[in-house]
């Protein structure tokens, strides 16, 4: 039997749907499954693709399946399932071959595992991968992070199953051993704050302007052919249109107010925090998810000081669309200064428009916005994009909007923590004399910390009345 050319364990969700994609782009591939079942089930349904797929049973059997130098995908779940899979495969395998772990891995993780791999003198990439099942079938965005050498090995699959940007491909090598994890977790940061502000609007839409579903899935399809046009809000637009076949309501009206996470938008805000560079729209949004989970007390609070969201007046959908729009180019902005900074501490040199570019189709946050995002980071990618020519100019024109959707909420009662905290942050971008001098005043006063005067005189500390 003809070898196989790569290599795949976990057939879940992701797995399958990247083994079926790797195999339709003309890739022989081979499968295992912890579940033996699995493997077989999968083998079957494969249709045409079967032919393309060498299921096997046993891990030792998976290694001879692929031939030399190998490369095994891993996508289970992030943590001890990784560890234990490369634990169980590496005694199987060649110095040269390659494992690659292309599931939402923590990158101290990848980190960790990159610097065993480099101990024992074997390949190893971790690889972020965006998209969902949808996009792990027929085009996920891919950031690979690891030896570049080893990367390439393994780029042209890659690029044959990402997701095509204008024919462009939607993989690119981010970095060495962590980057494309990394890049990833911001990726996944910025997609709980886009998601958020998005409710945020919609919140405002359903119980200050009183909209029903069907009105809000109106404004969102509209939304969606201007220069908000994006996955998310696409998505978004559906989901408010859908109704629910039981009940003949509106699915929103039927979904529990309770979101989930896996942890990735939490990474992004701890690593933020040990980077010492702001992304408080990505917090809020970590934040705001943390507090739709605490429905019992929300309900308790309710109850207490009565209901917070009210009908909110003066307030129009371009005002919304506006407030979104300038929210977005906040919160990239953030992601972005993030990823620069991340990527000098650690000195990966992540190329930040490449970044841009792969995110532009395949994954979760793919945006017209972010063309012009890799397009701005491309002529400087030192500079925070809200310096950027066209992006300044946007903000110029959004950000009263903003100010009036944020103001609107607090008078009204909607909590809307993303978009006050992007409007919040810009604020304070754009305020020369802050007001950090009092904290500084109050550290000297209690801890004799010090400080720097405005004069550039010596000030050291002050005469404070203990
Ligand atoms: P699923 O739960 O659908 O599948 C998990 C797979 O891993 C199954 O094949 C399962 O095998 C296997 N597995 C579970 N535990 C172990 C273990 N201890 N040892 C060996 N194999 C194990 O997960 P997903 O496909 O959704 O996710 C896989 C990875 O991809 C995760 O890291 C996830 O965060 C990431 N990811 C997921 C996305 C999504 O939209 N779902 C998007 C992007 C990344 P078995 O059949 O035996 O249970």
């Amino acid at each position: 039997m003809t070898q196989a050319e790569i290599g795949l364990i976990g057939l879940g969700t992701m797995g399958a749907a990247l083994a079926l994609n790797i195999a339709e782009k003309g890739h022989r591939i081979a499968v295992w499954n912890r579940t033996g079942s699995v493997t077989t089930e999968f083998h079957a349904t494969a249709g045409a693709l079967a032919a393309n797929v060498v299921p096997t049973q046993t891990l030792a059997e998976l290694v001879q399946a692929i031939r030399e130098p190998r490369a095994i995908i891993l996508m289970v779940p992030a943590g001890q399932a990784v560890d234990d899979q490369i634990a169980a495969l590496r005694p199987l395998m060649g110095k040269d071959d390659l494992i690659i772990d292309a599931g939402n891995a923590n990158f101290h993780d990848t980190q960790r595992r990159s610097a065993e791999a480099e101990a024992a003198g074997v390949p190893f990439v971790g690889m972020g991968v965006s998209g969902g099942e949808e996009g792990a079938r027929h085009g996920p965005a891919i950031m690979g992070g690891g030896p570049k050498a080893a990367w390439d090995r393994v780029a042209p699959v890659m690029e044959a199953i990402s997701a095509k940007y204008q024919g462009i491909p939607c993989a690119t090598w981010m970095g060495p051993a962590g980057a494309g994890h990394f890049v990833k977790t911001v990726h996944n940061g910025i997609e709980y704050a886009d998601m958020q502000m998005i409710a945020e609007v919609y919140g405002i839409m359903r119980d200050g302007l009183g909209l029903d579903a069907q009105a809000i899935a109106g404004v969102f399809e509209s939304w969606n052919q201007g220069p908000l046009r994006s996955y998310l809000v696409e998505i978004s637009g559906k989901v408010a249109r859908a109704v629910d076949p039981d009940s003949g309501a509106a699915m929103l009206d039927v979904i529990l107010d309770s979101a989930g996470q896996k942890g990735t938008g939490r990474w992004t805000a701890i690593e933020a925090q040990h980077l010492g560079t702001p992304v408080p729209v990505i917090e809020a949004a970590v934040g705001a998810r943390n507090v739709s989970s605490r429905l019992a007390e929300r309900k308790a609070g309710e109850a207490r000081f009565g209901a917070g969201p009210q009908k909110v007046d003066g307030l129009t959908q371009t005002d919304l669309e506006q407030a979104l729009m300038a929210g977005k180019i906040l919160c990239y902005a953030q992601g972005f200064t993030m990823l620069a900074a991340a990527s000098e501490t650690f000195g990966w040199g992540v190329p930040l428009p490449e970044a841009a570019k792969v995110w532009r189709e395949g994954c979760i946050i793919r945006s017209d916005m972010l063309g012009d995002m890799a397009e701005a980071l491309t002529q400087d990618d030192k500079r925070n994009l809200i310096f950027a020519p066209a992006f300044a100019a946007h903000l110029e024109k959004t950000h009263n909007a903003l100010r009036r959707v944020v103001a609107a909420a607090a008078l009204g009662g909607h909590a809307a923590p993303a978009l006050s905290a992007g409007l919040a942050w810009f604020d304070a971008m754009r305020t020369a004399r802050g007001t950090a001098n009092m904290i500084q005043a109050q550290r000297d006063f209690f801890g004799a910390h010090g400080f720097e005067r405005v004069d550039g005189g010596a000030g050291k500390h002050g005469p404070w009345a203990m």
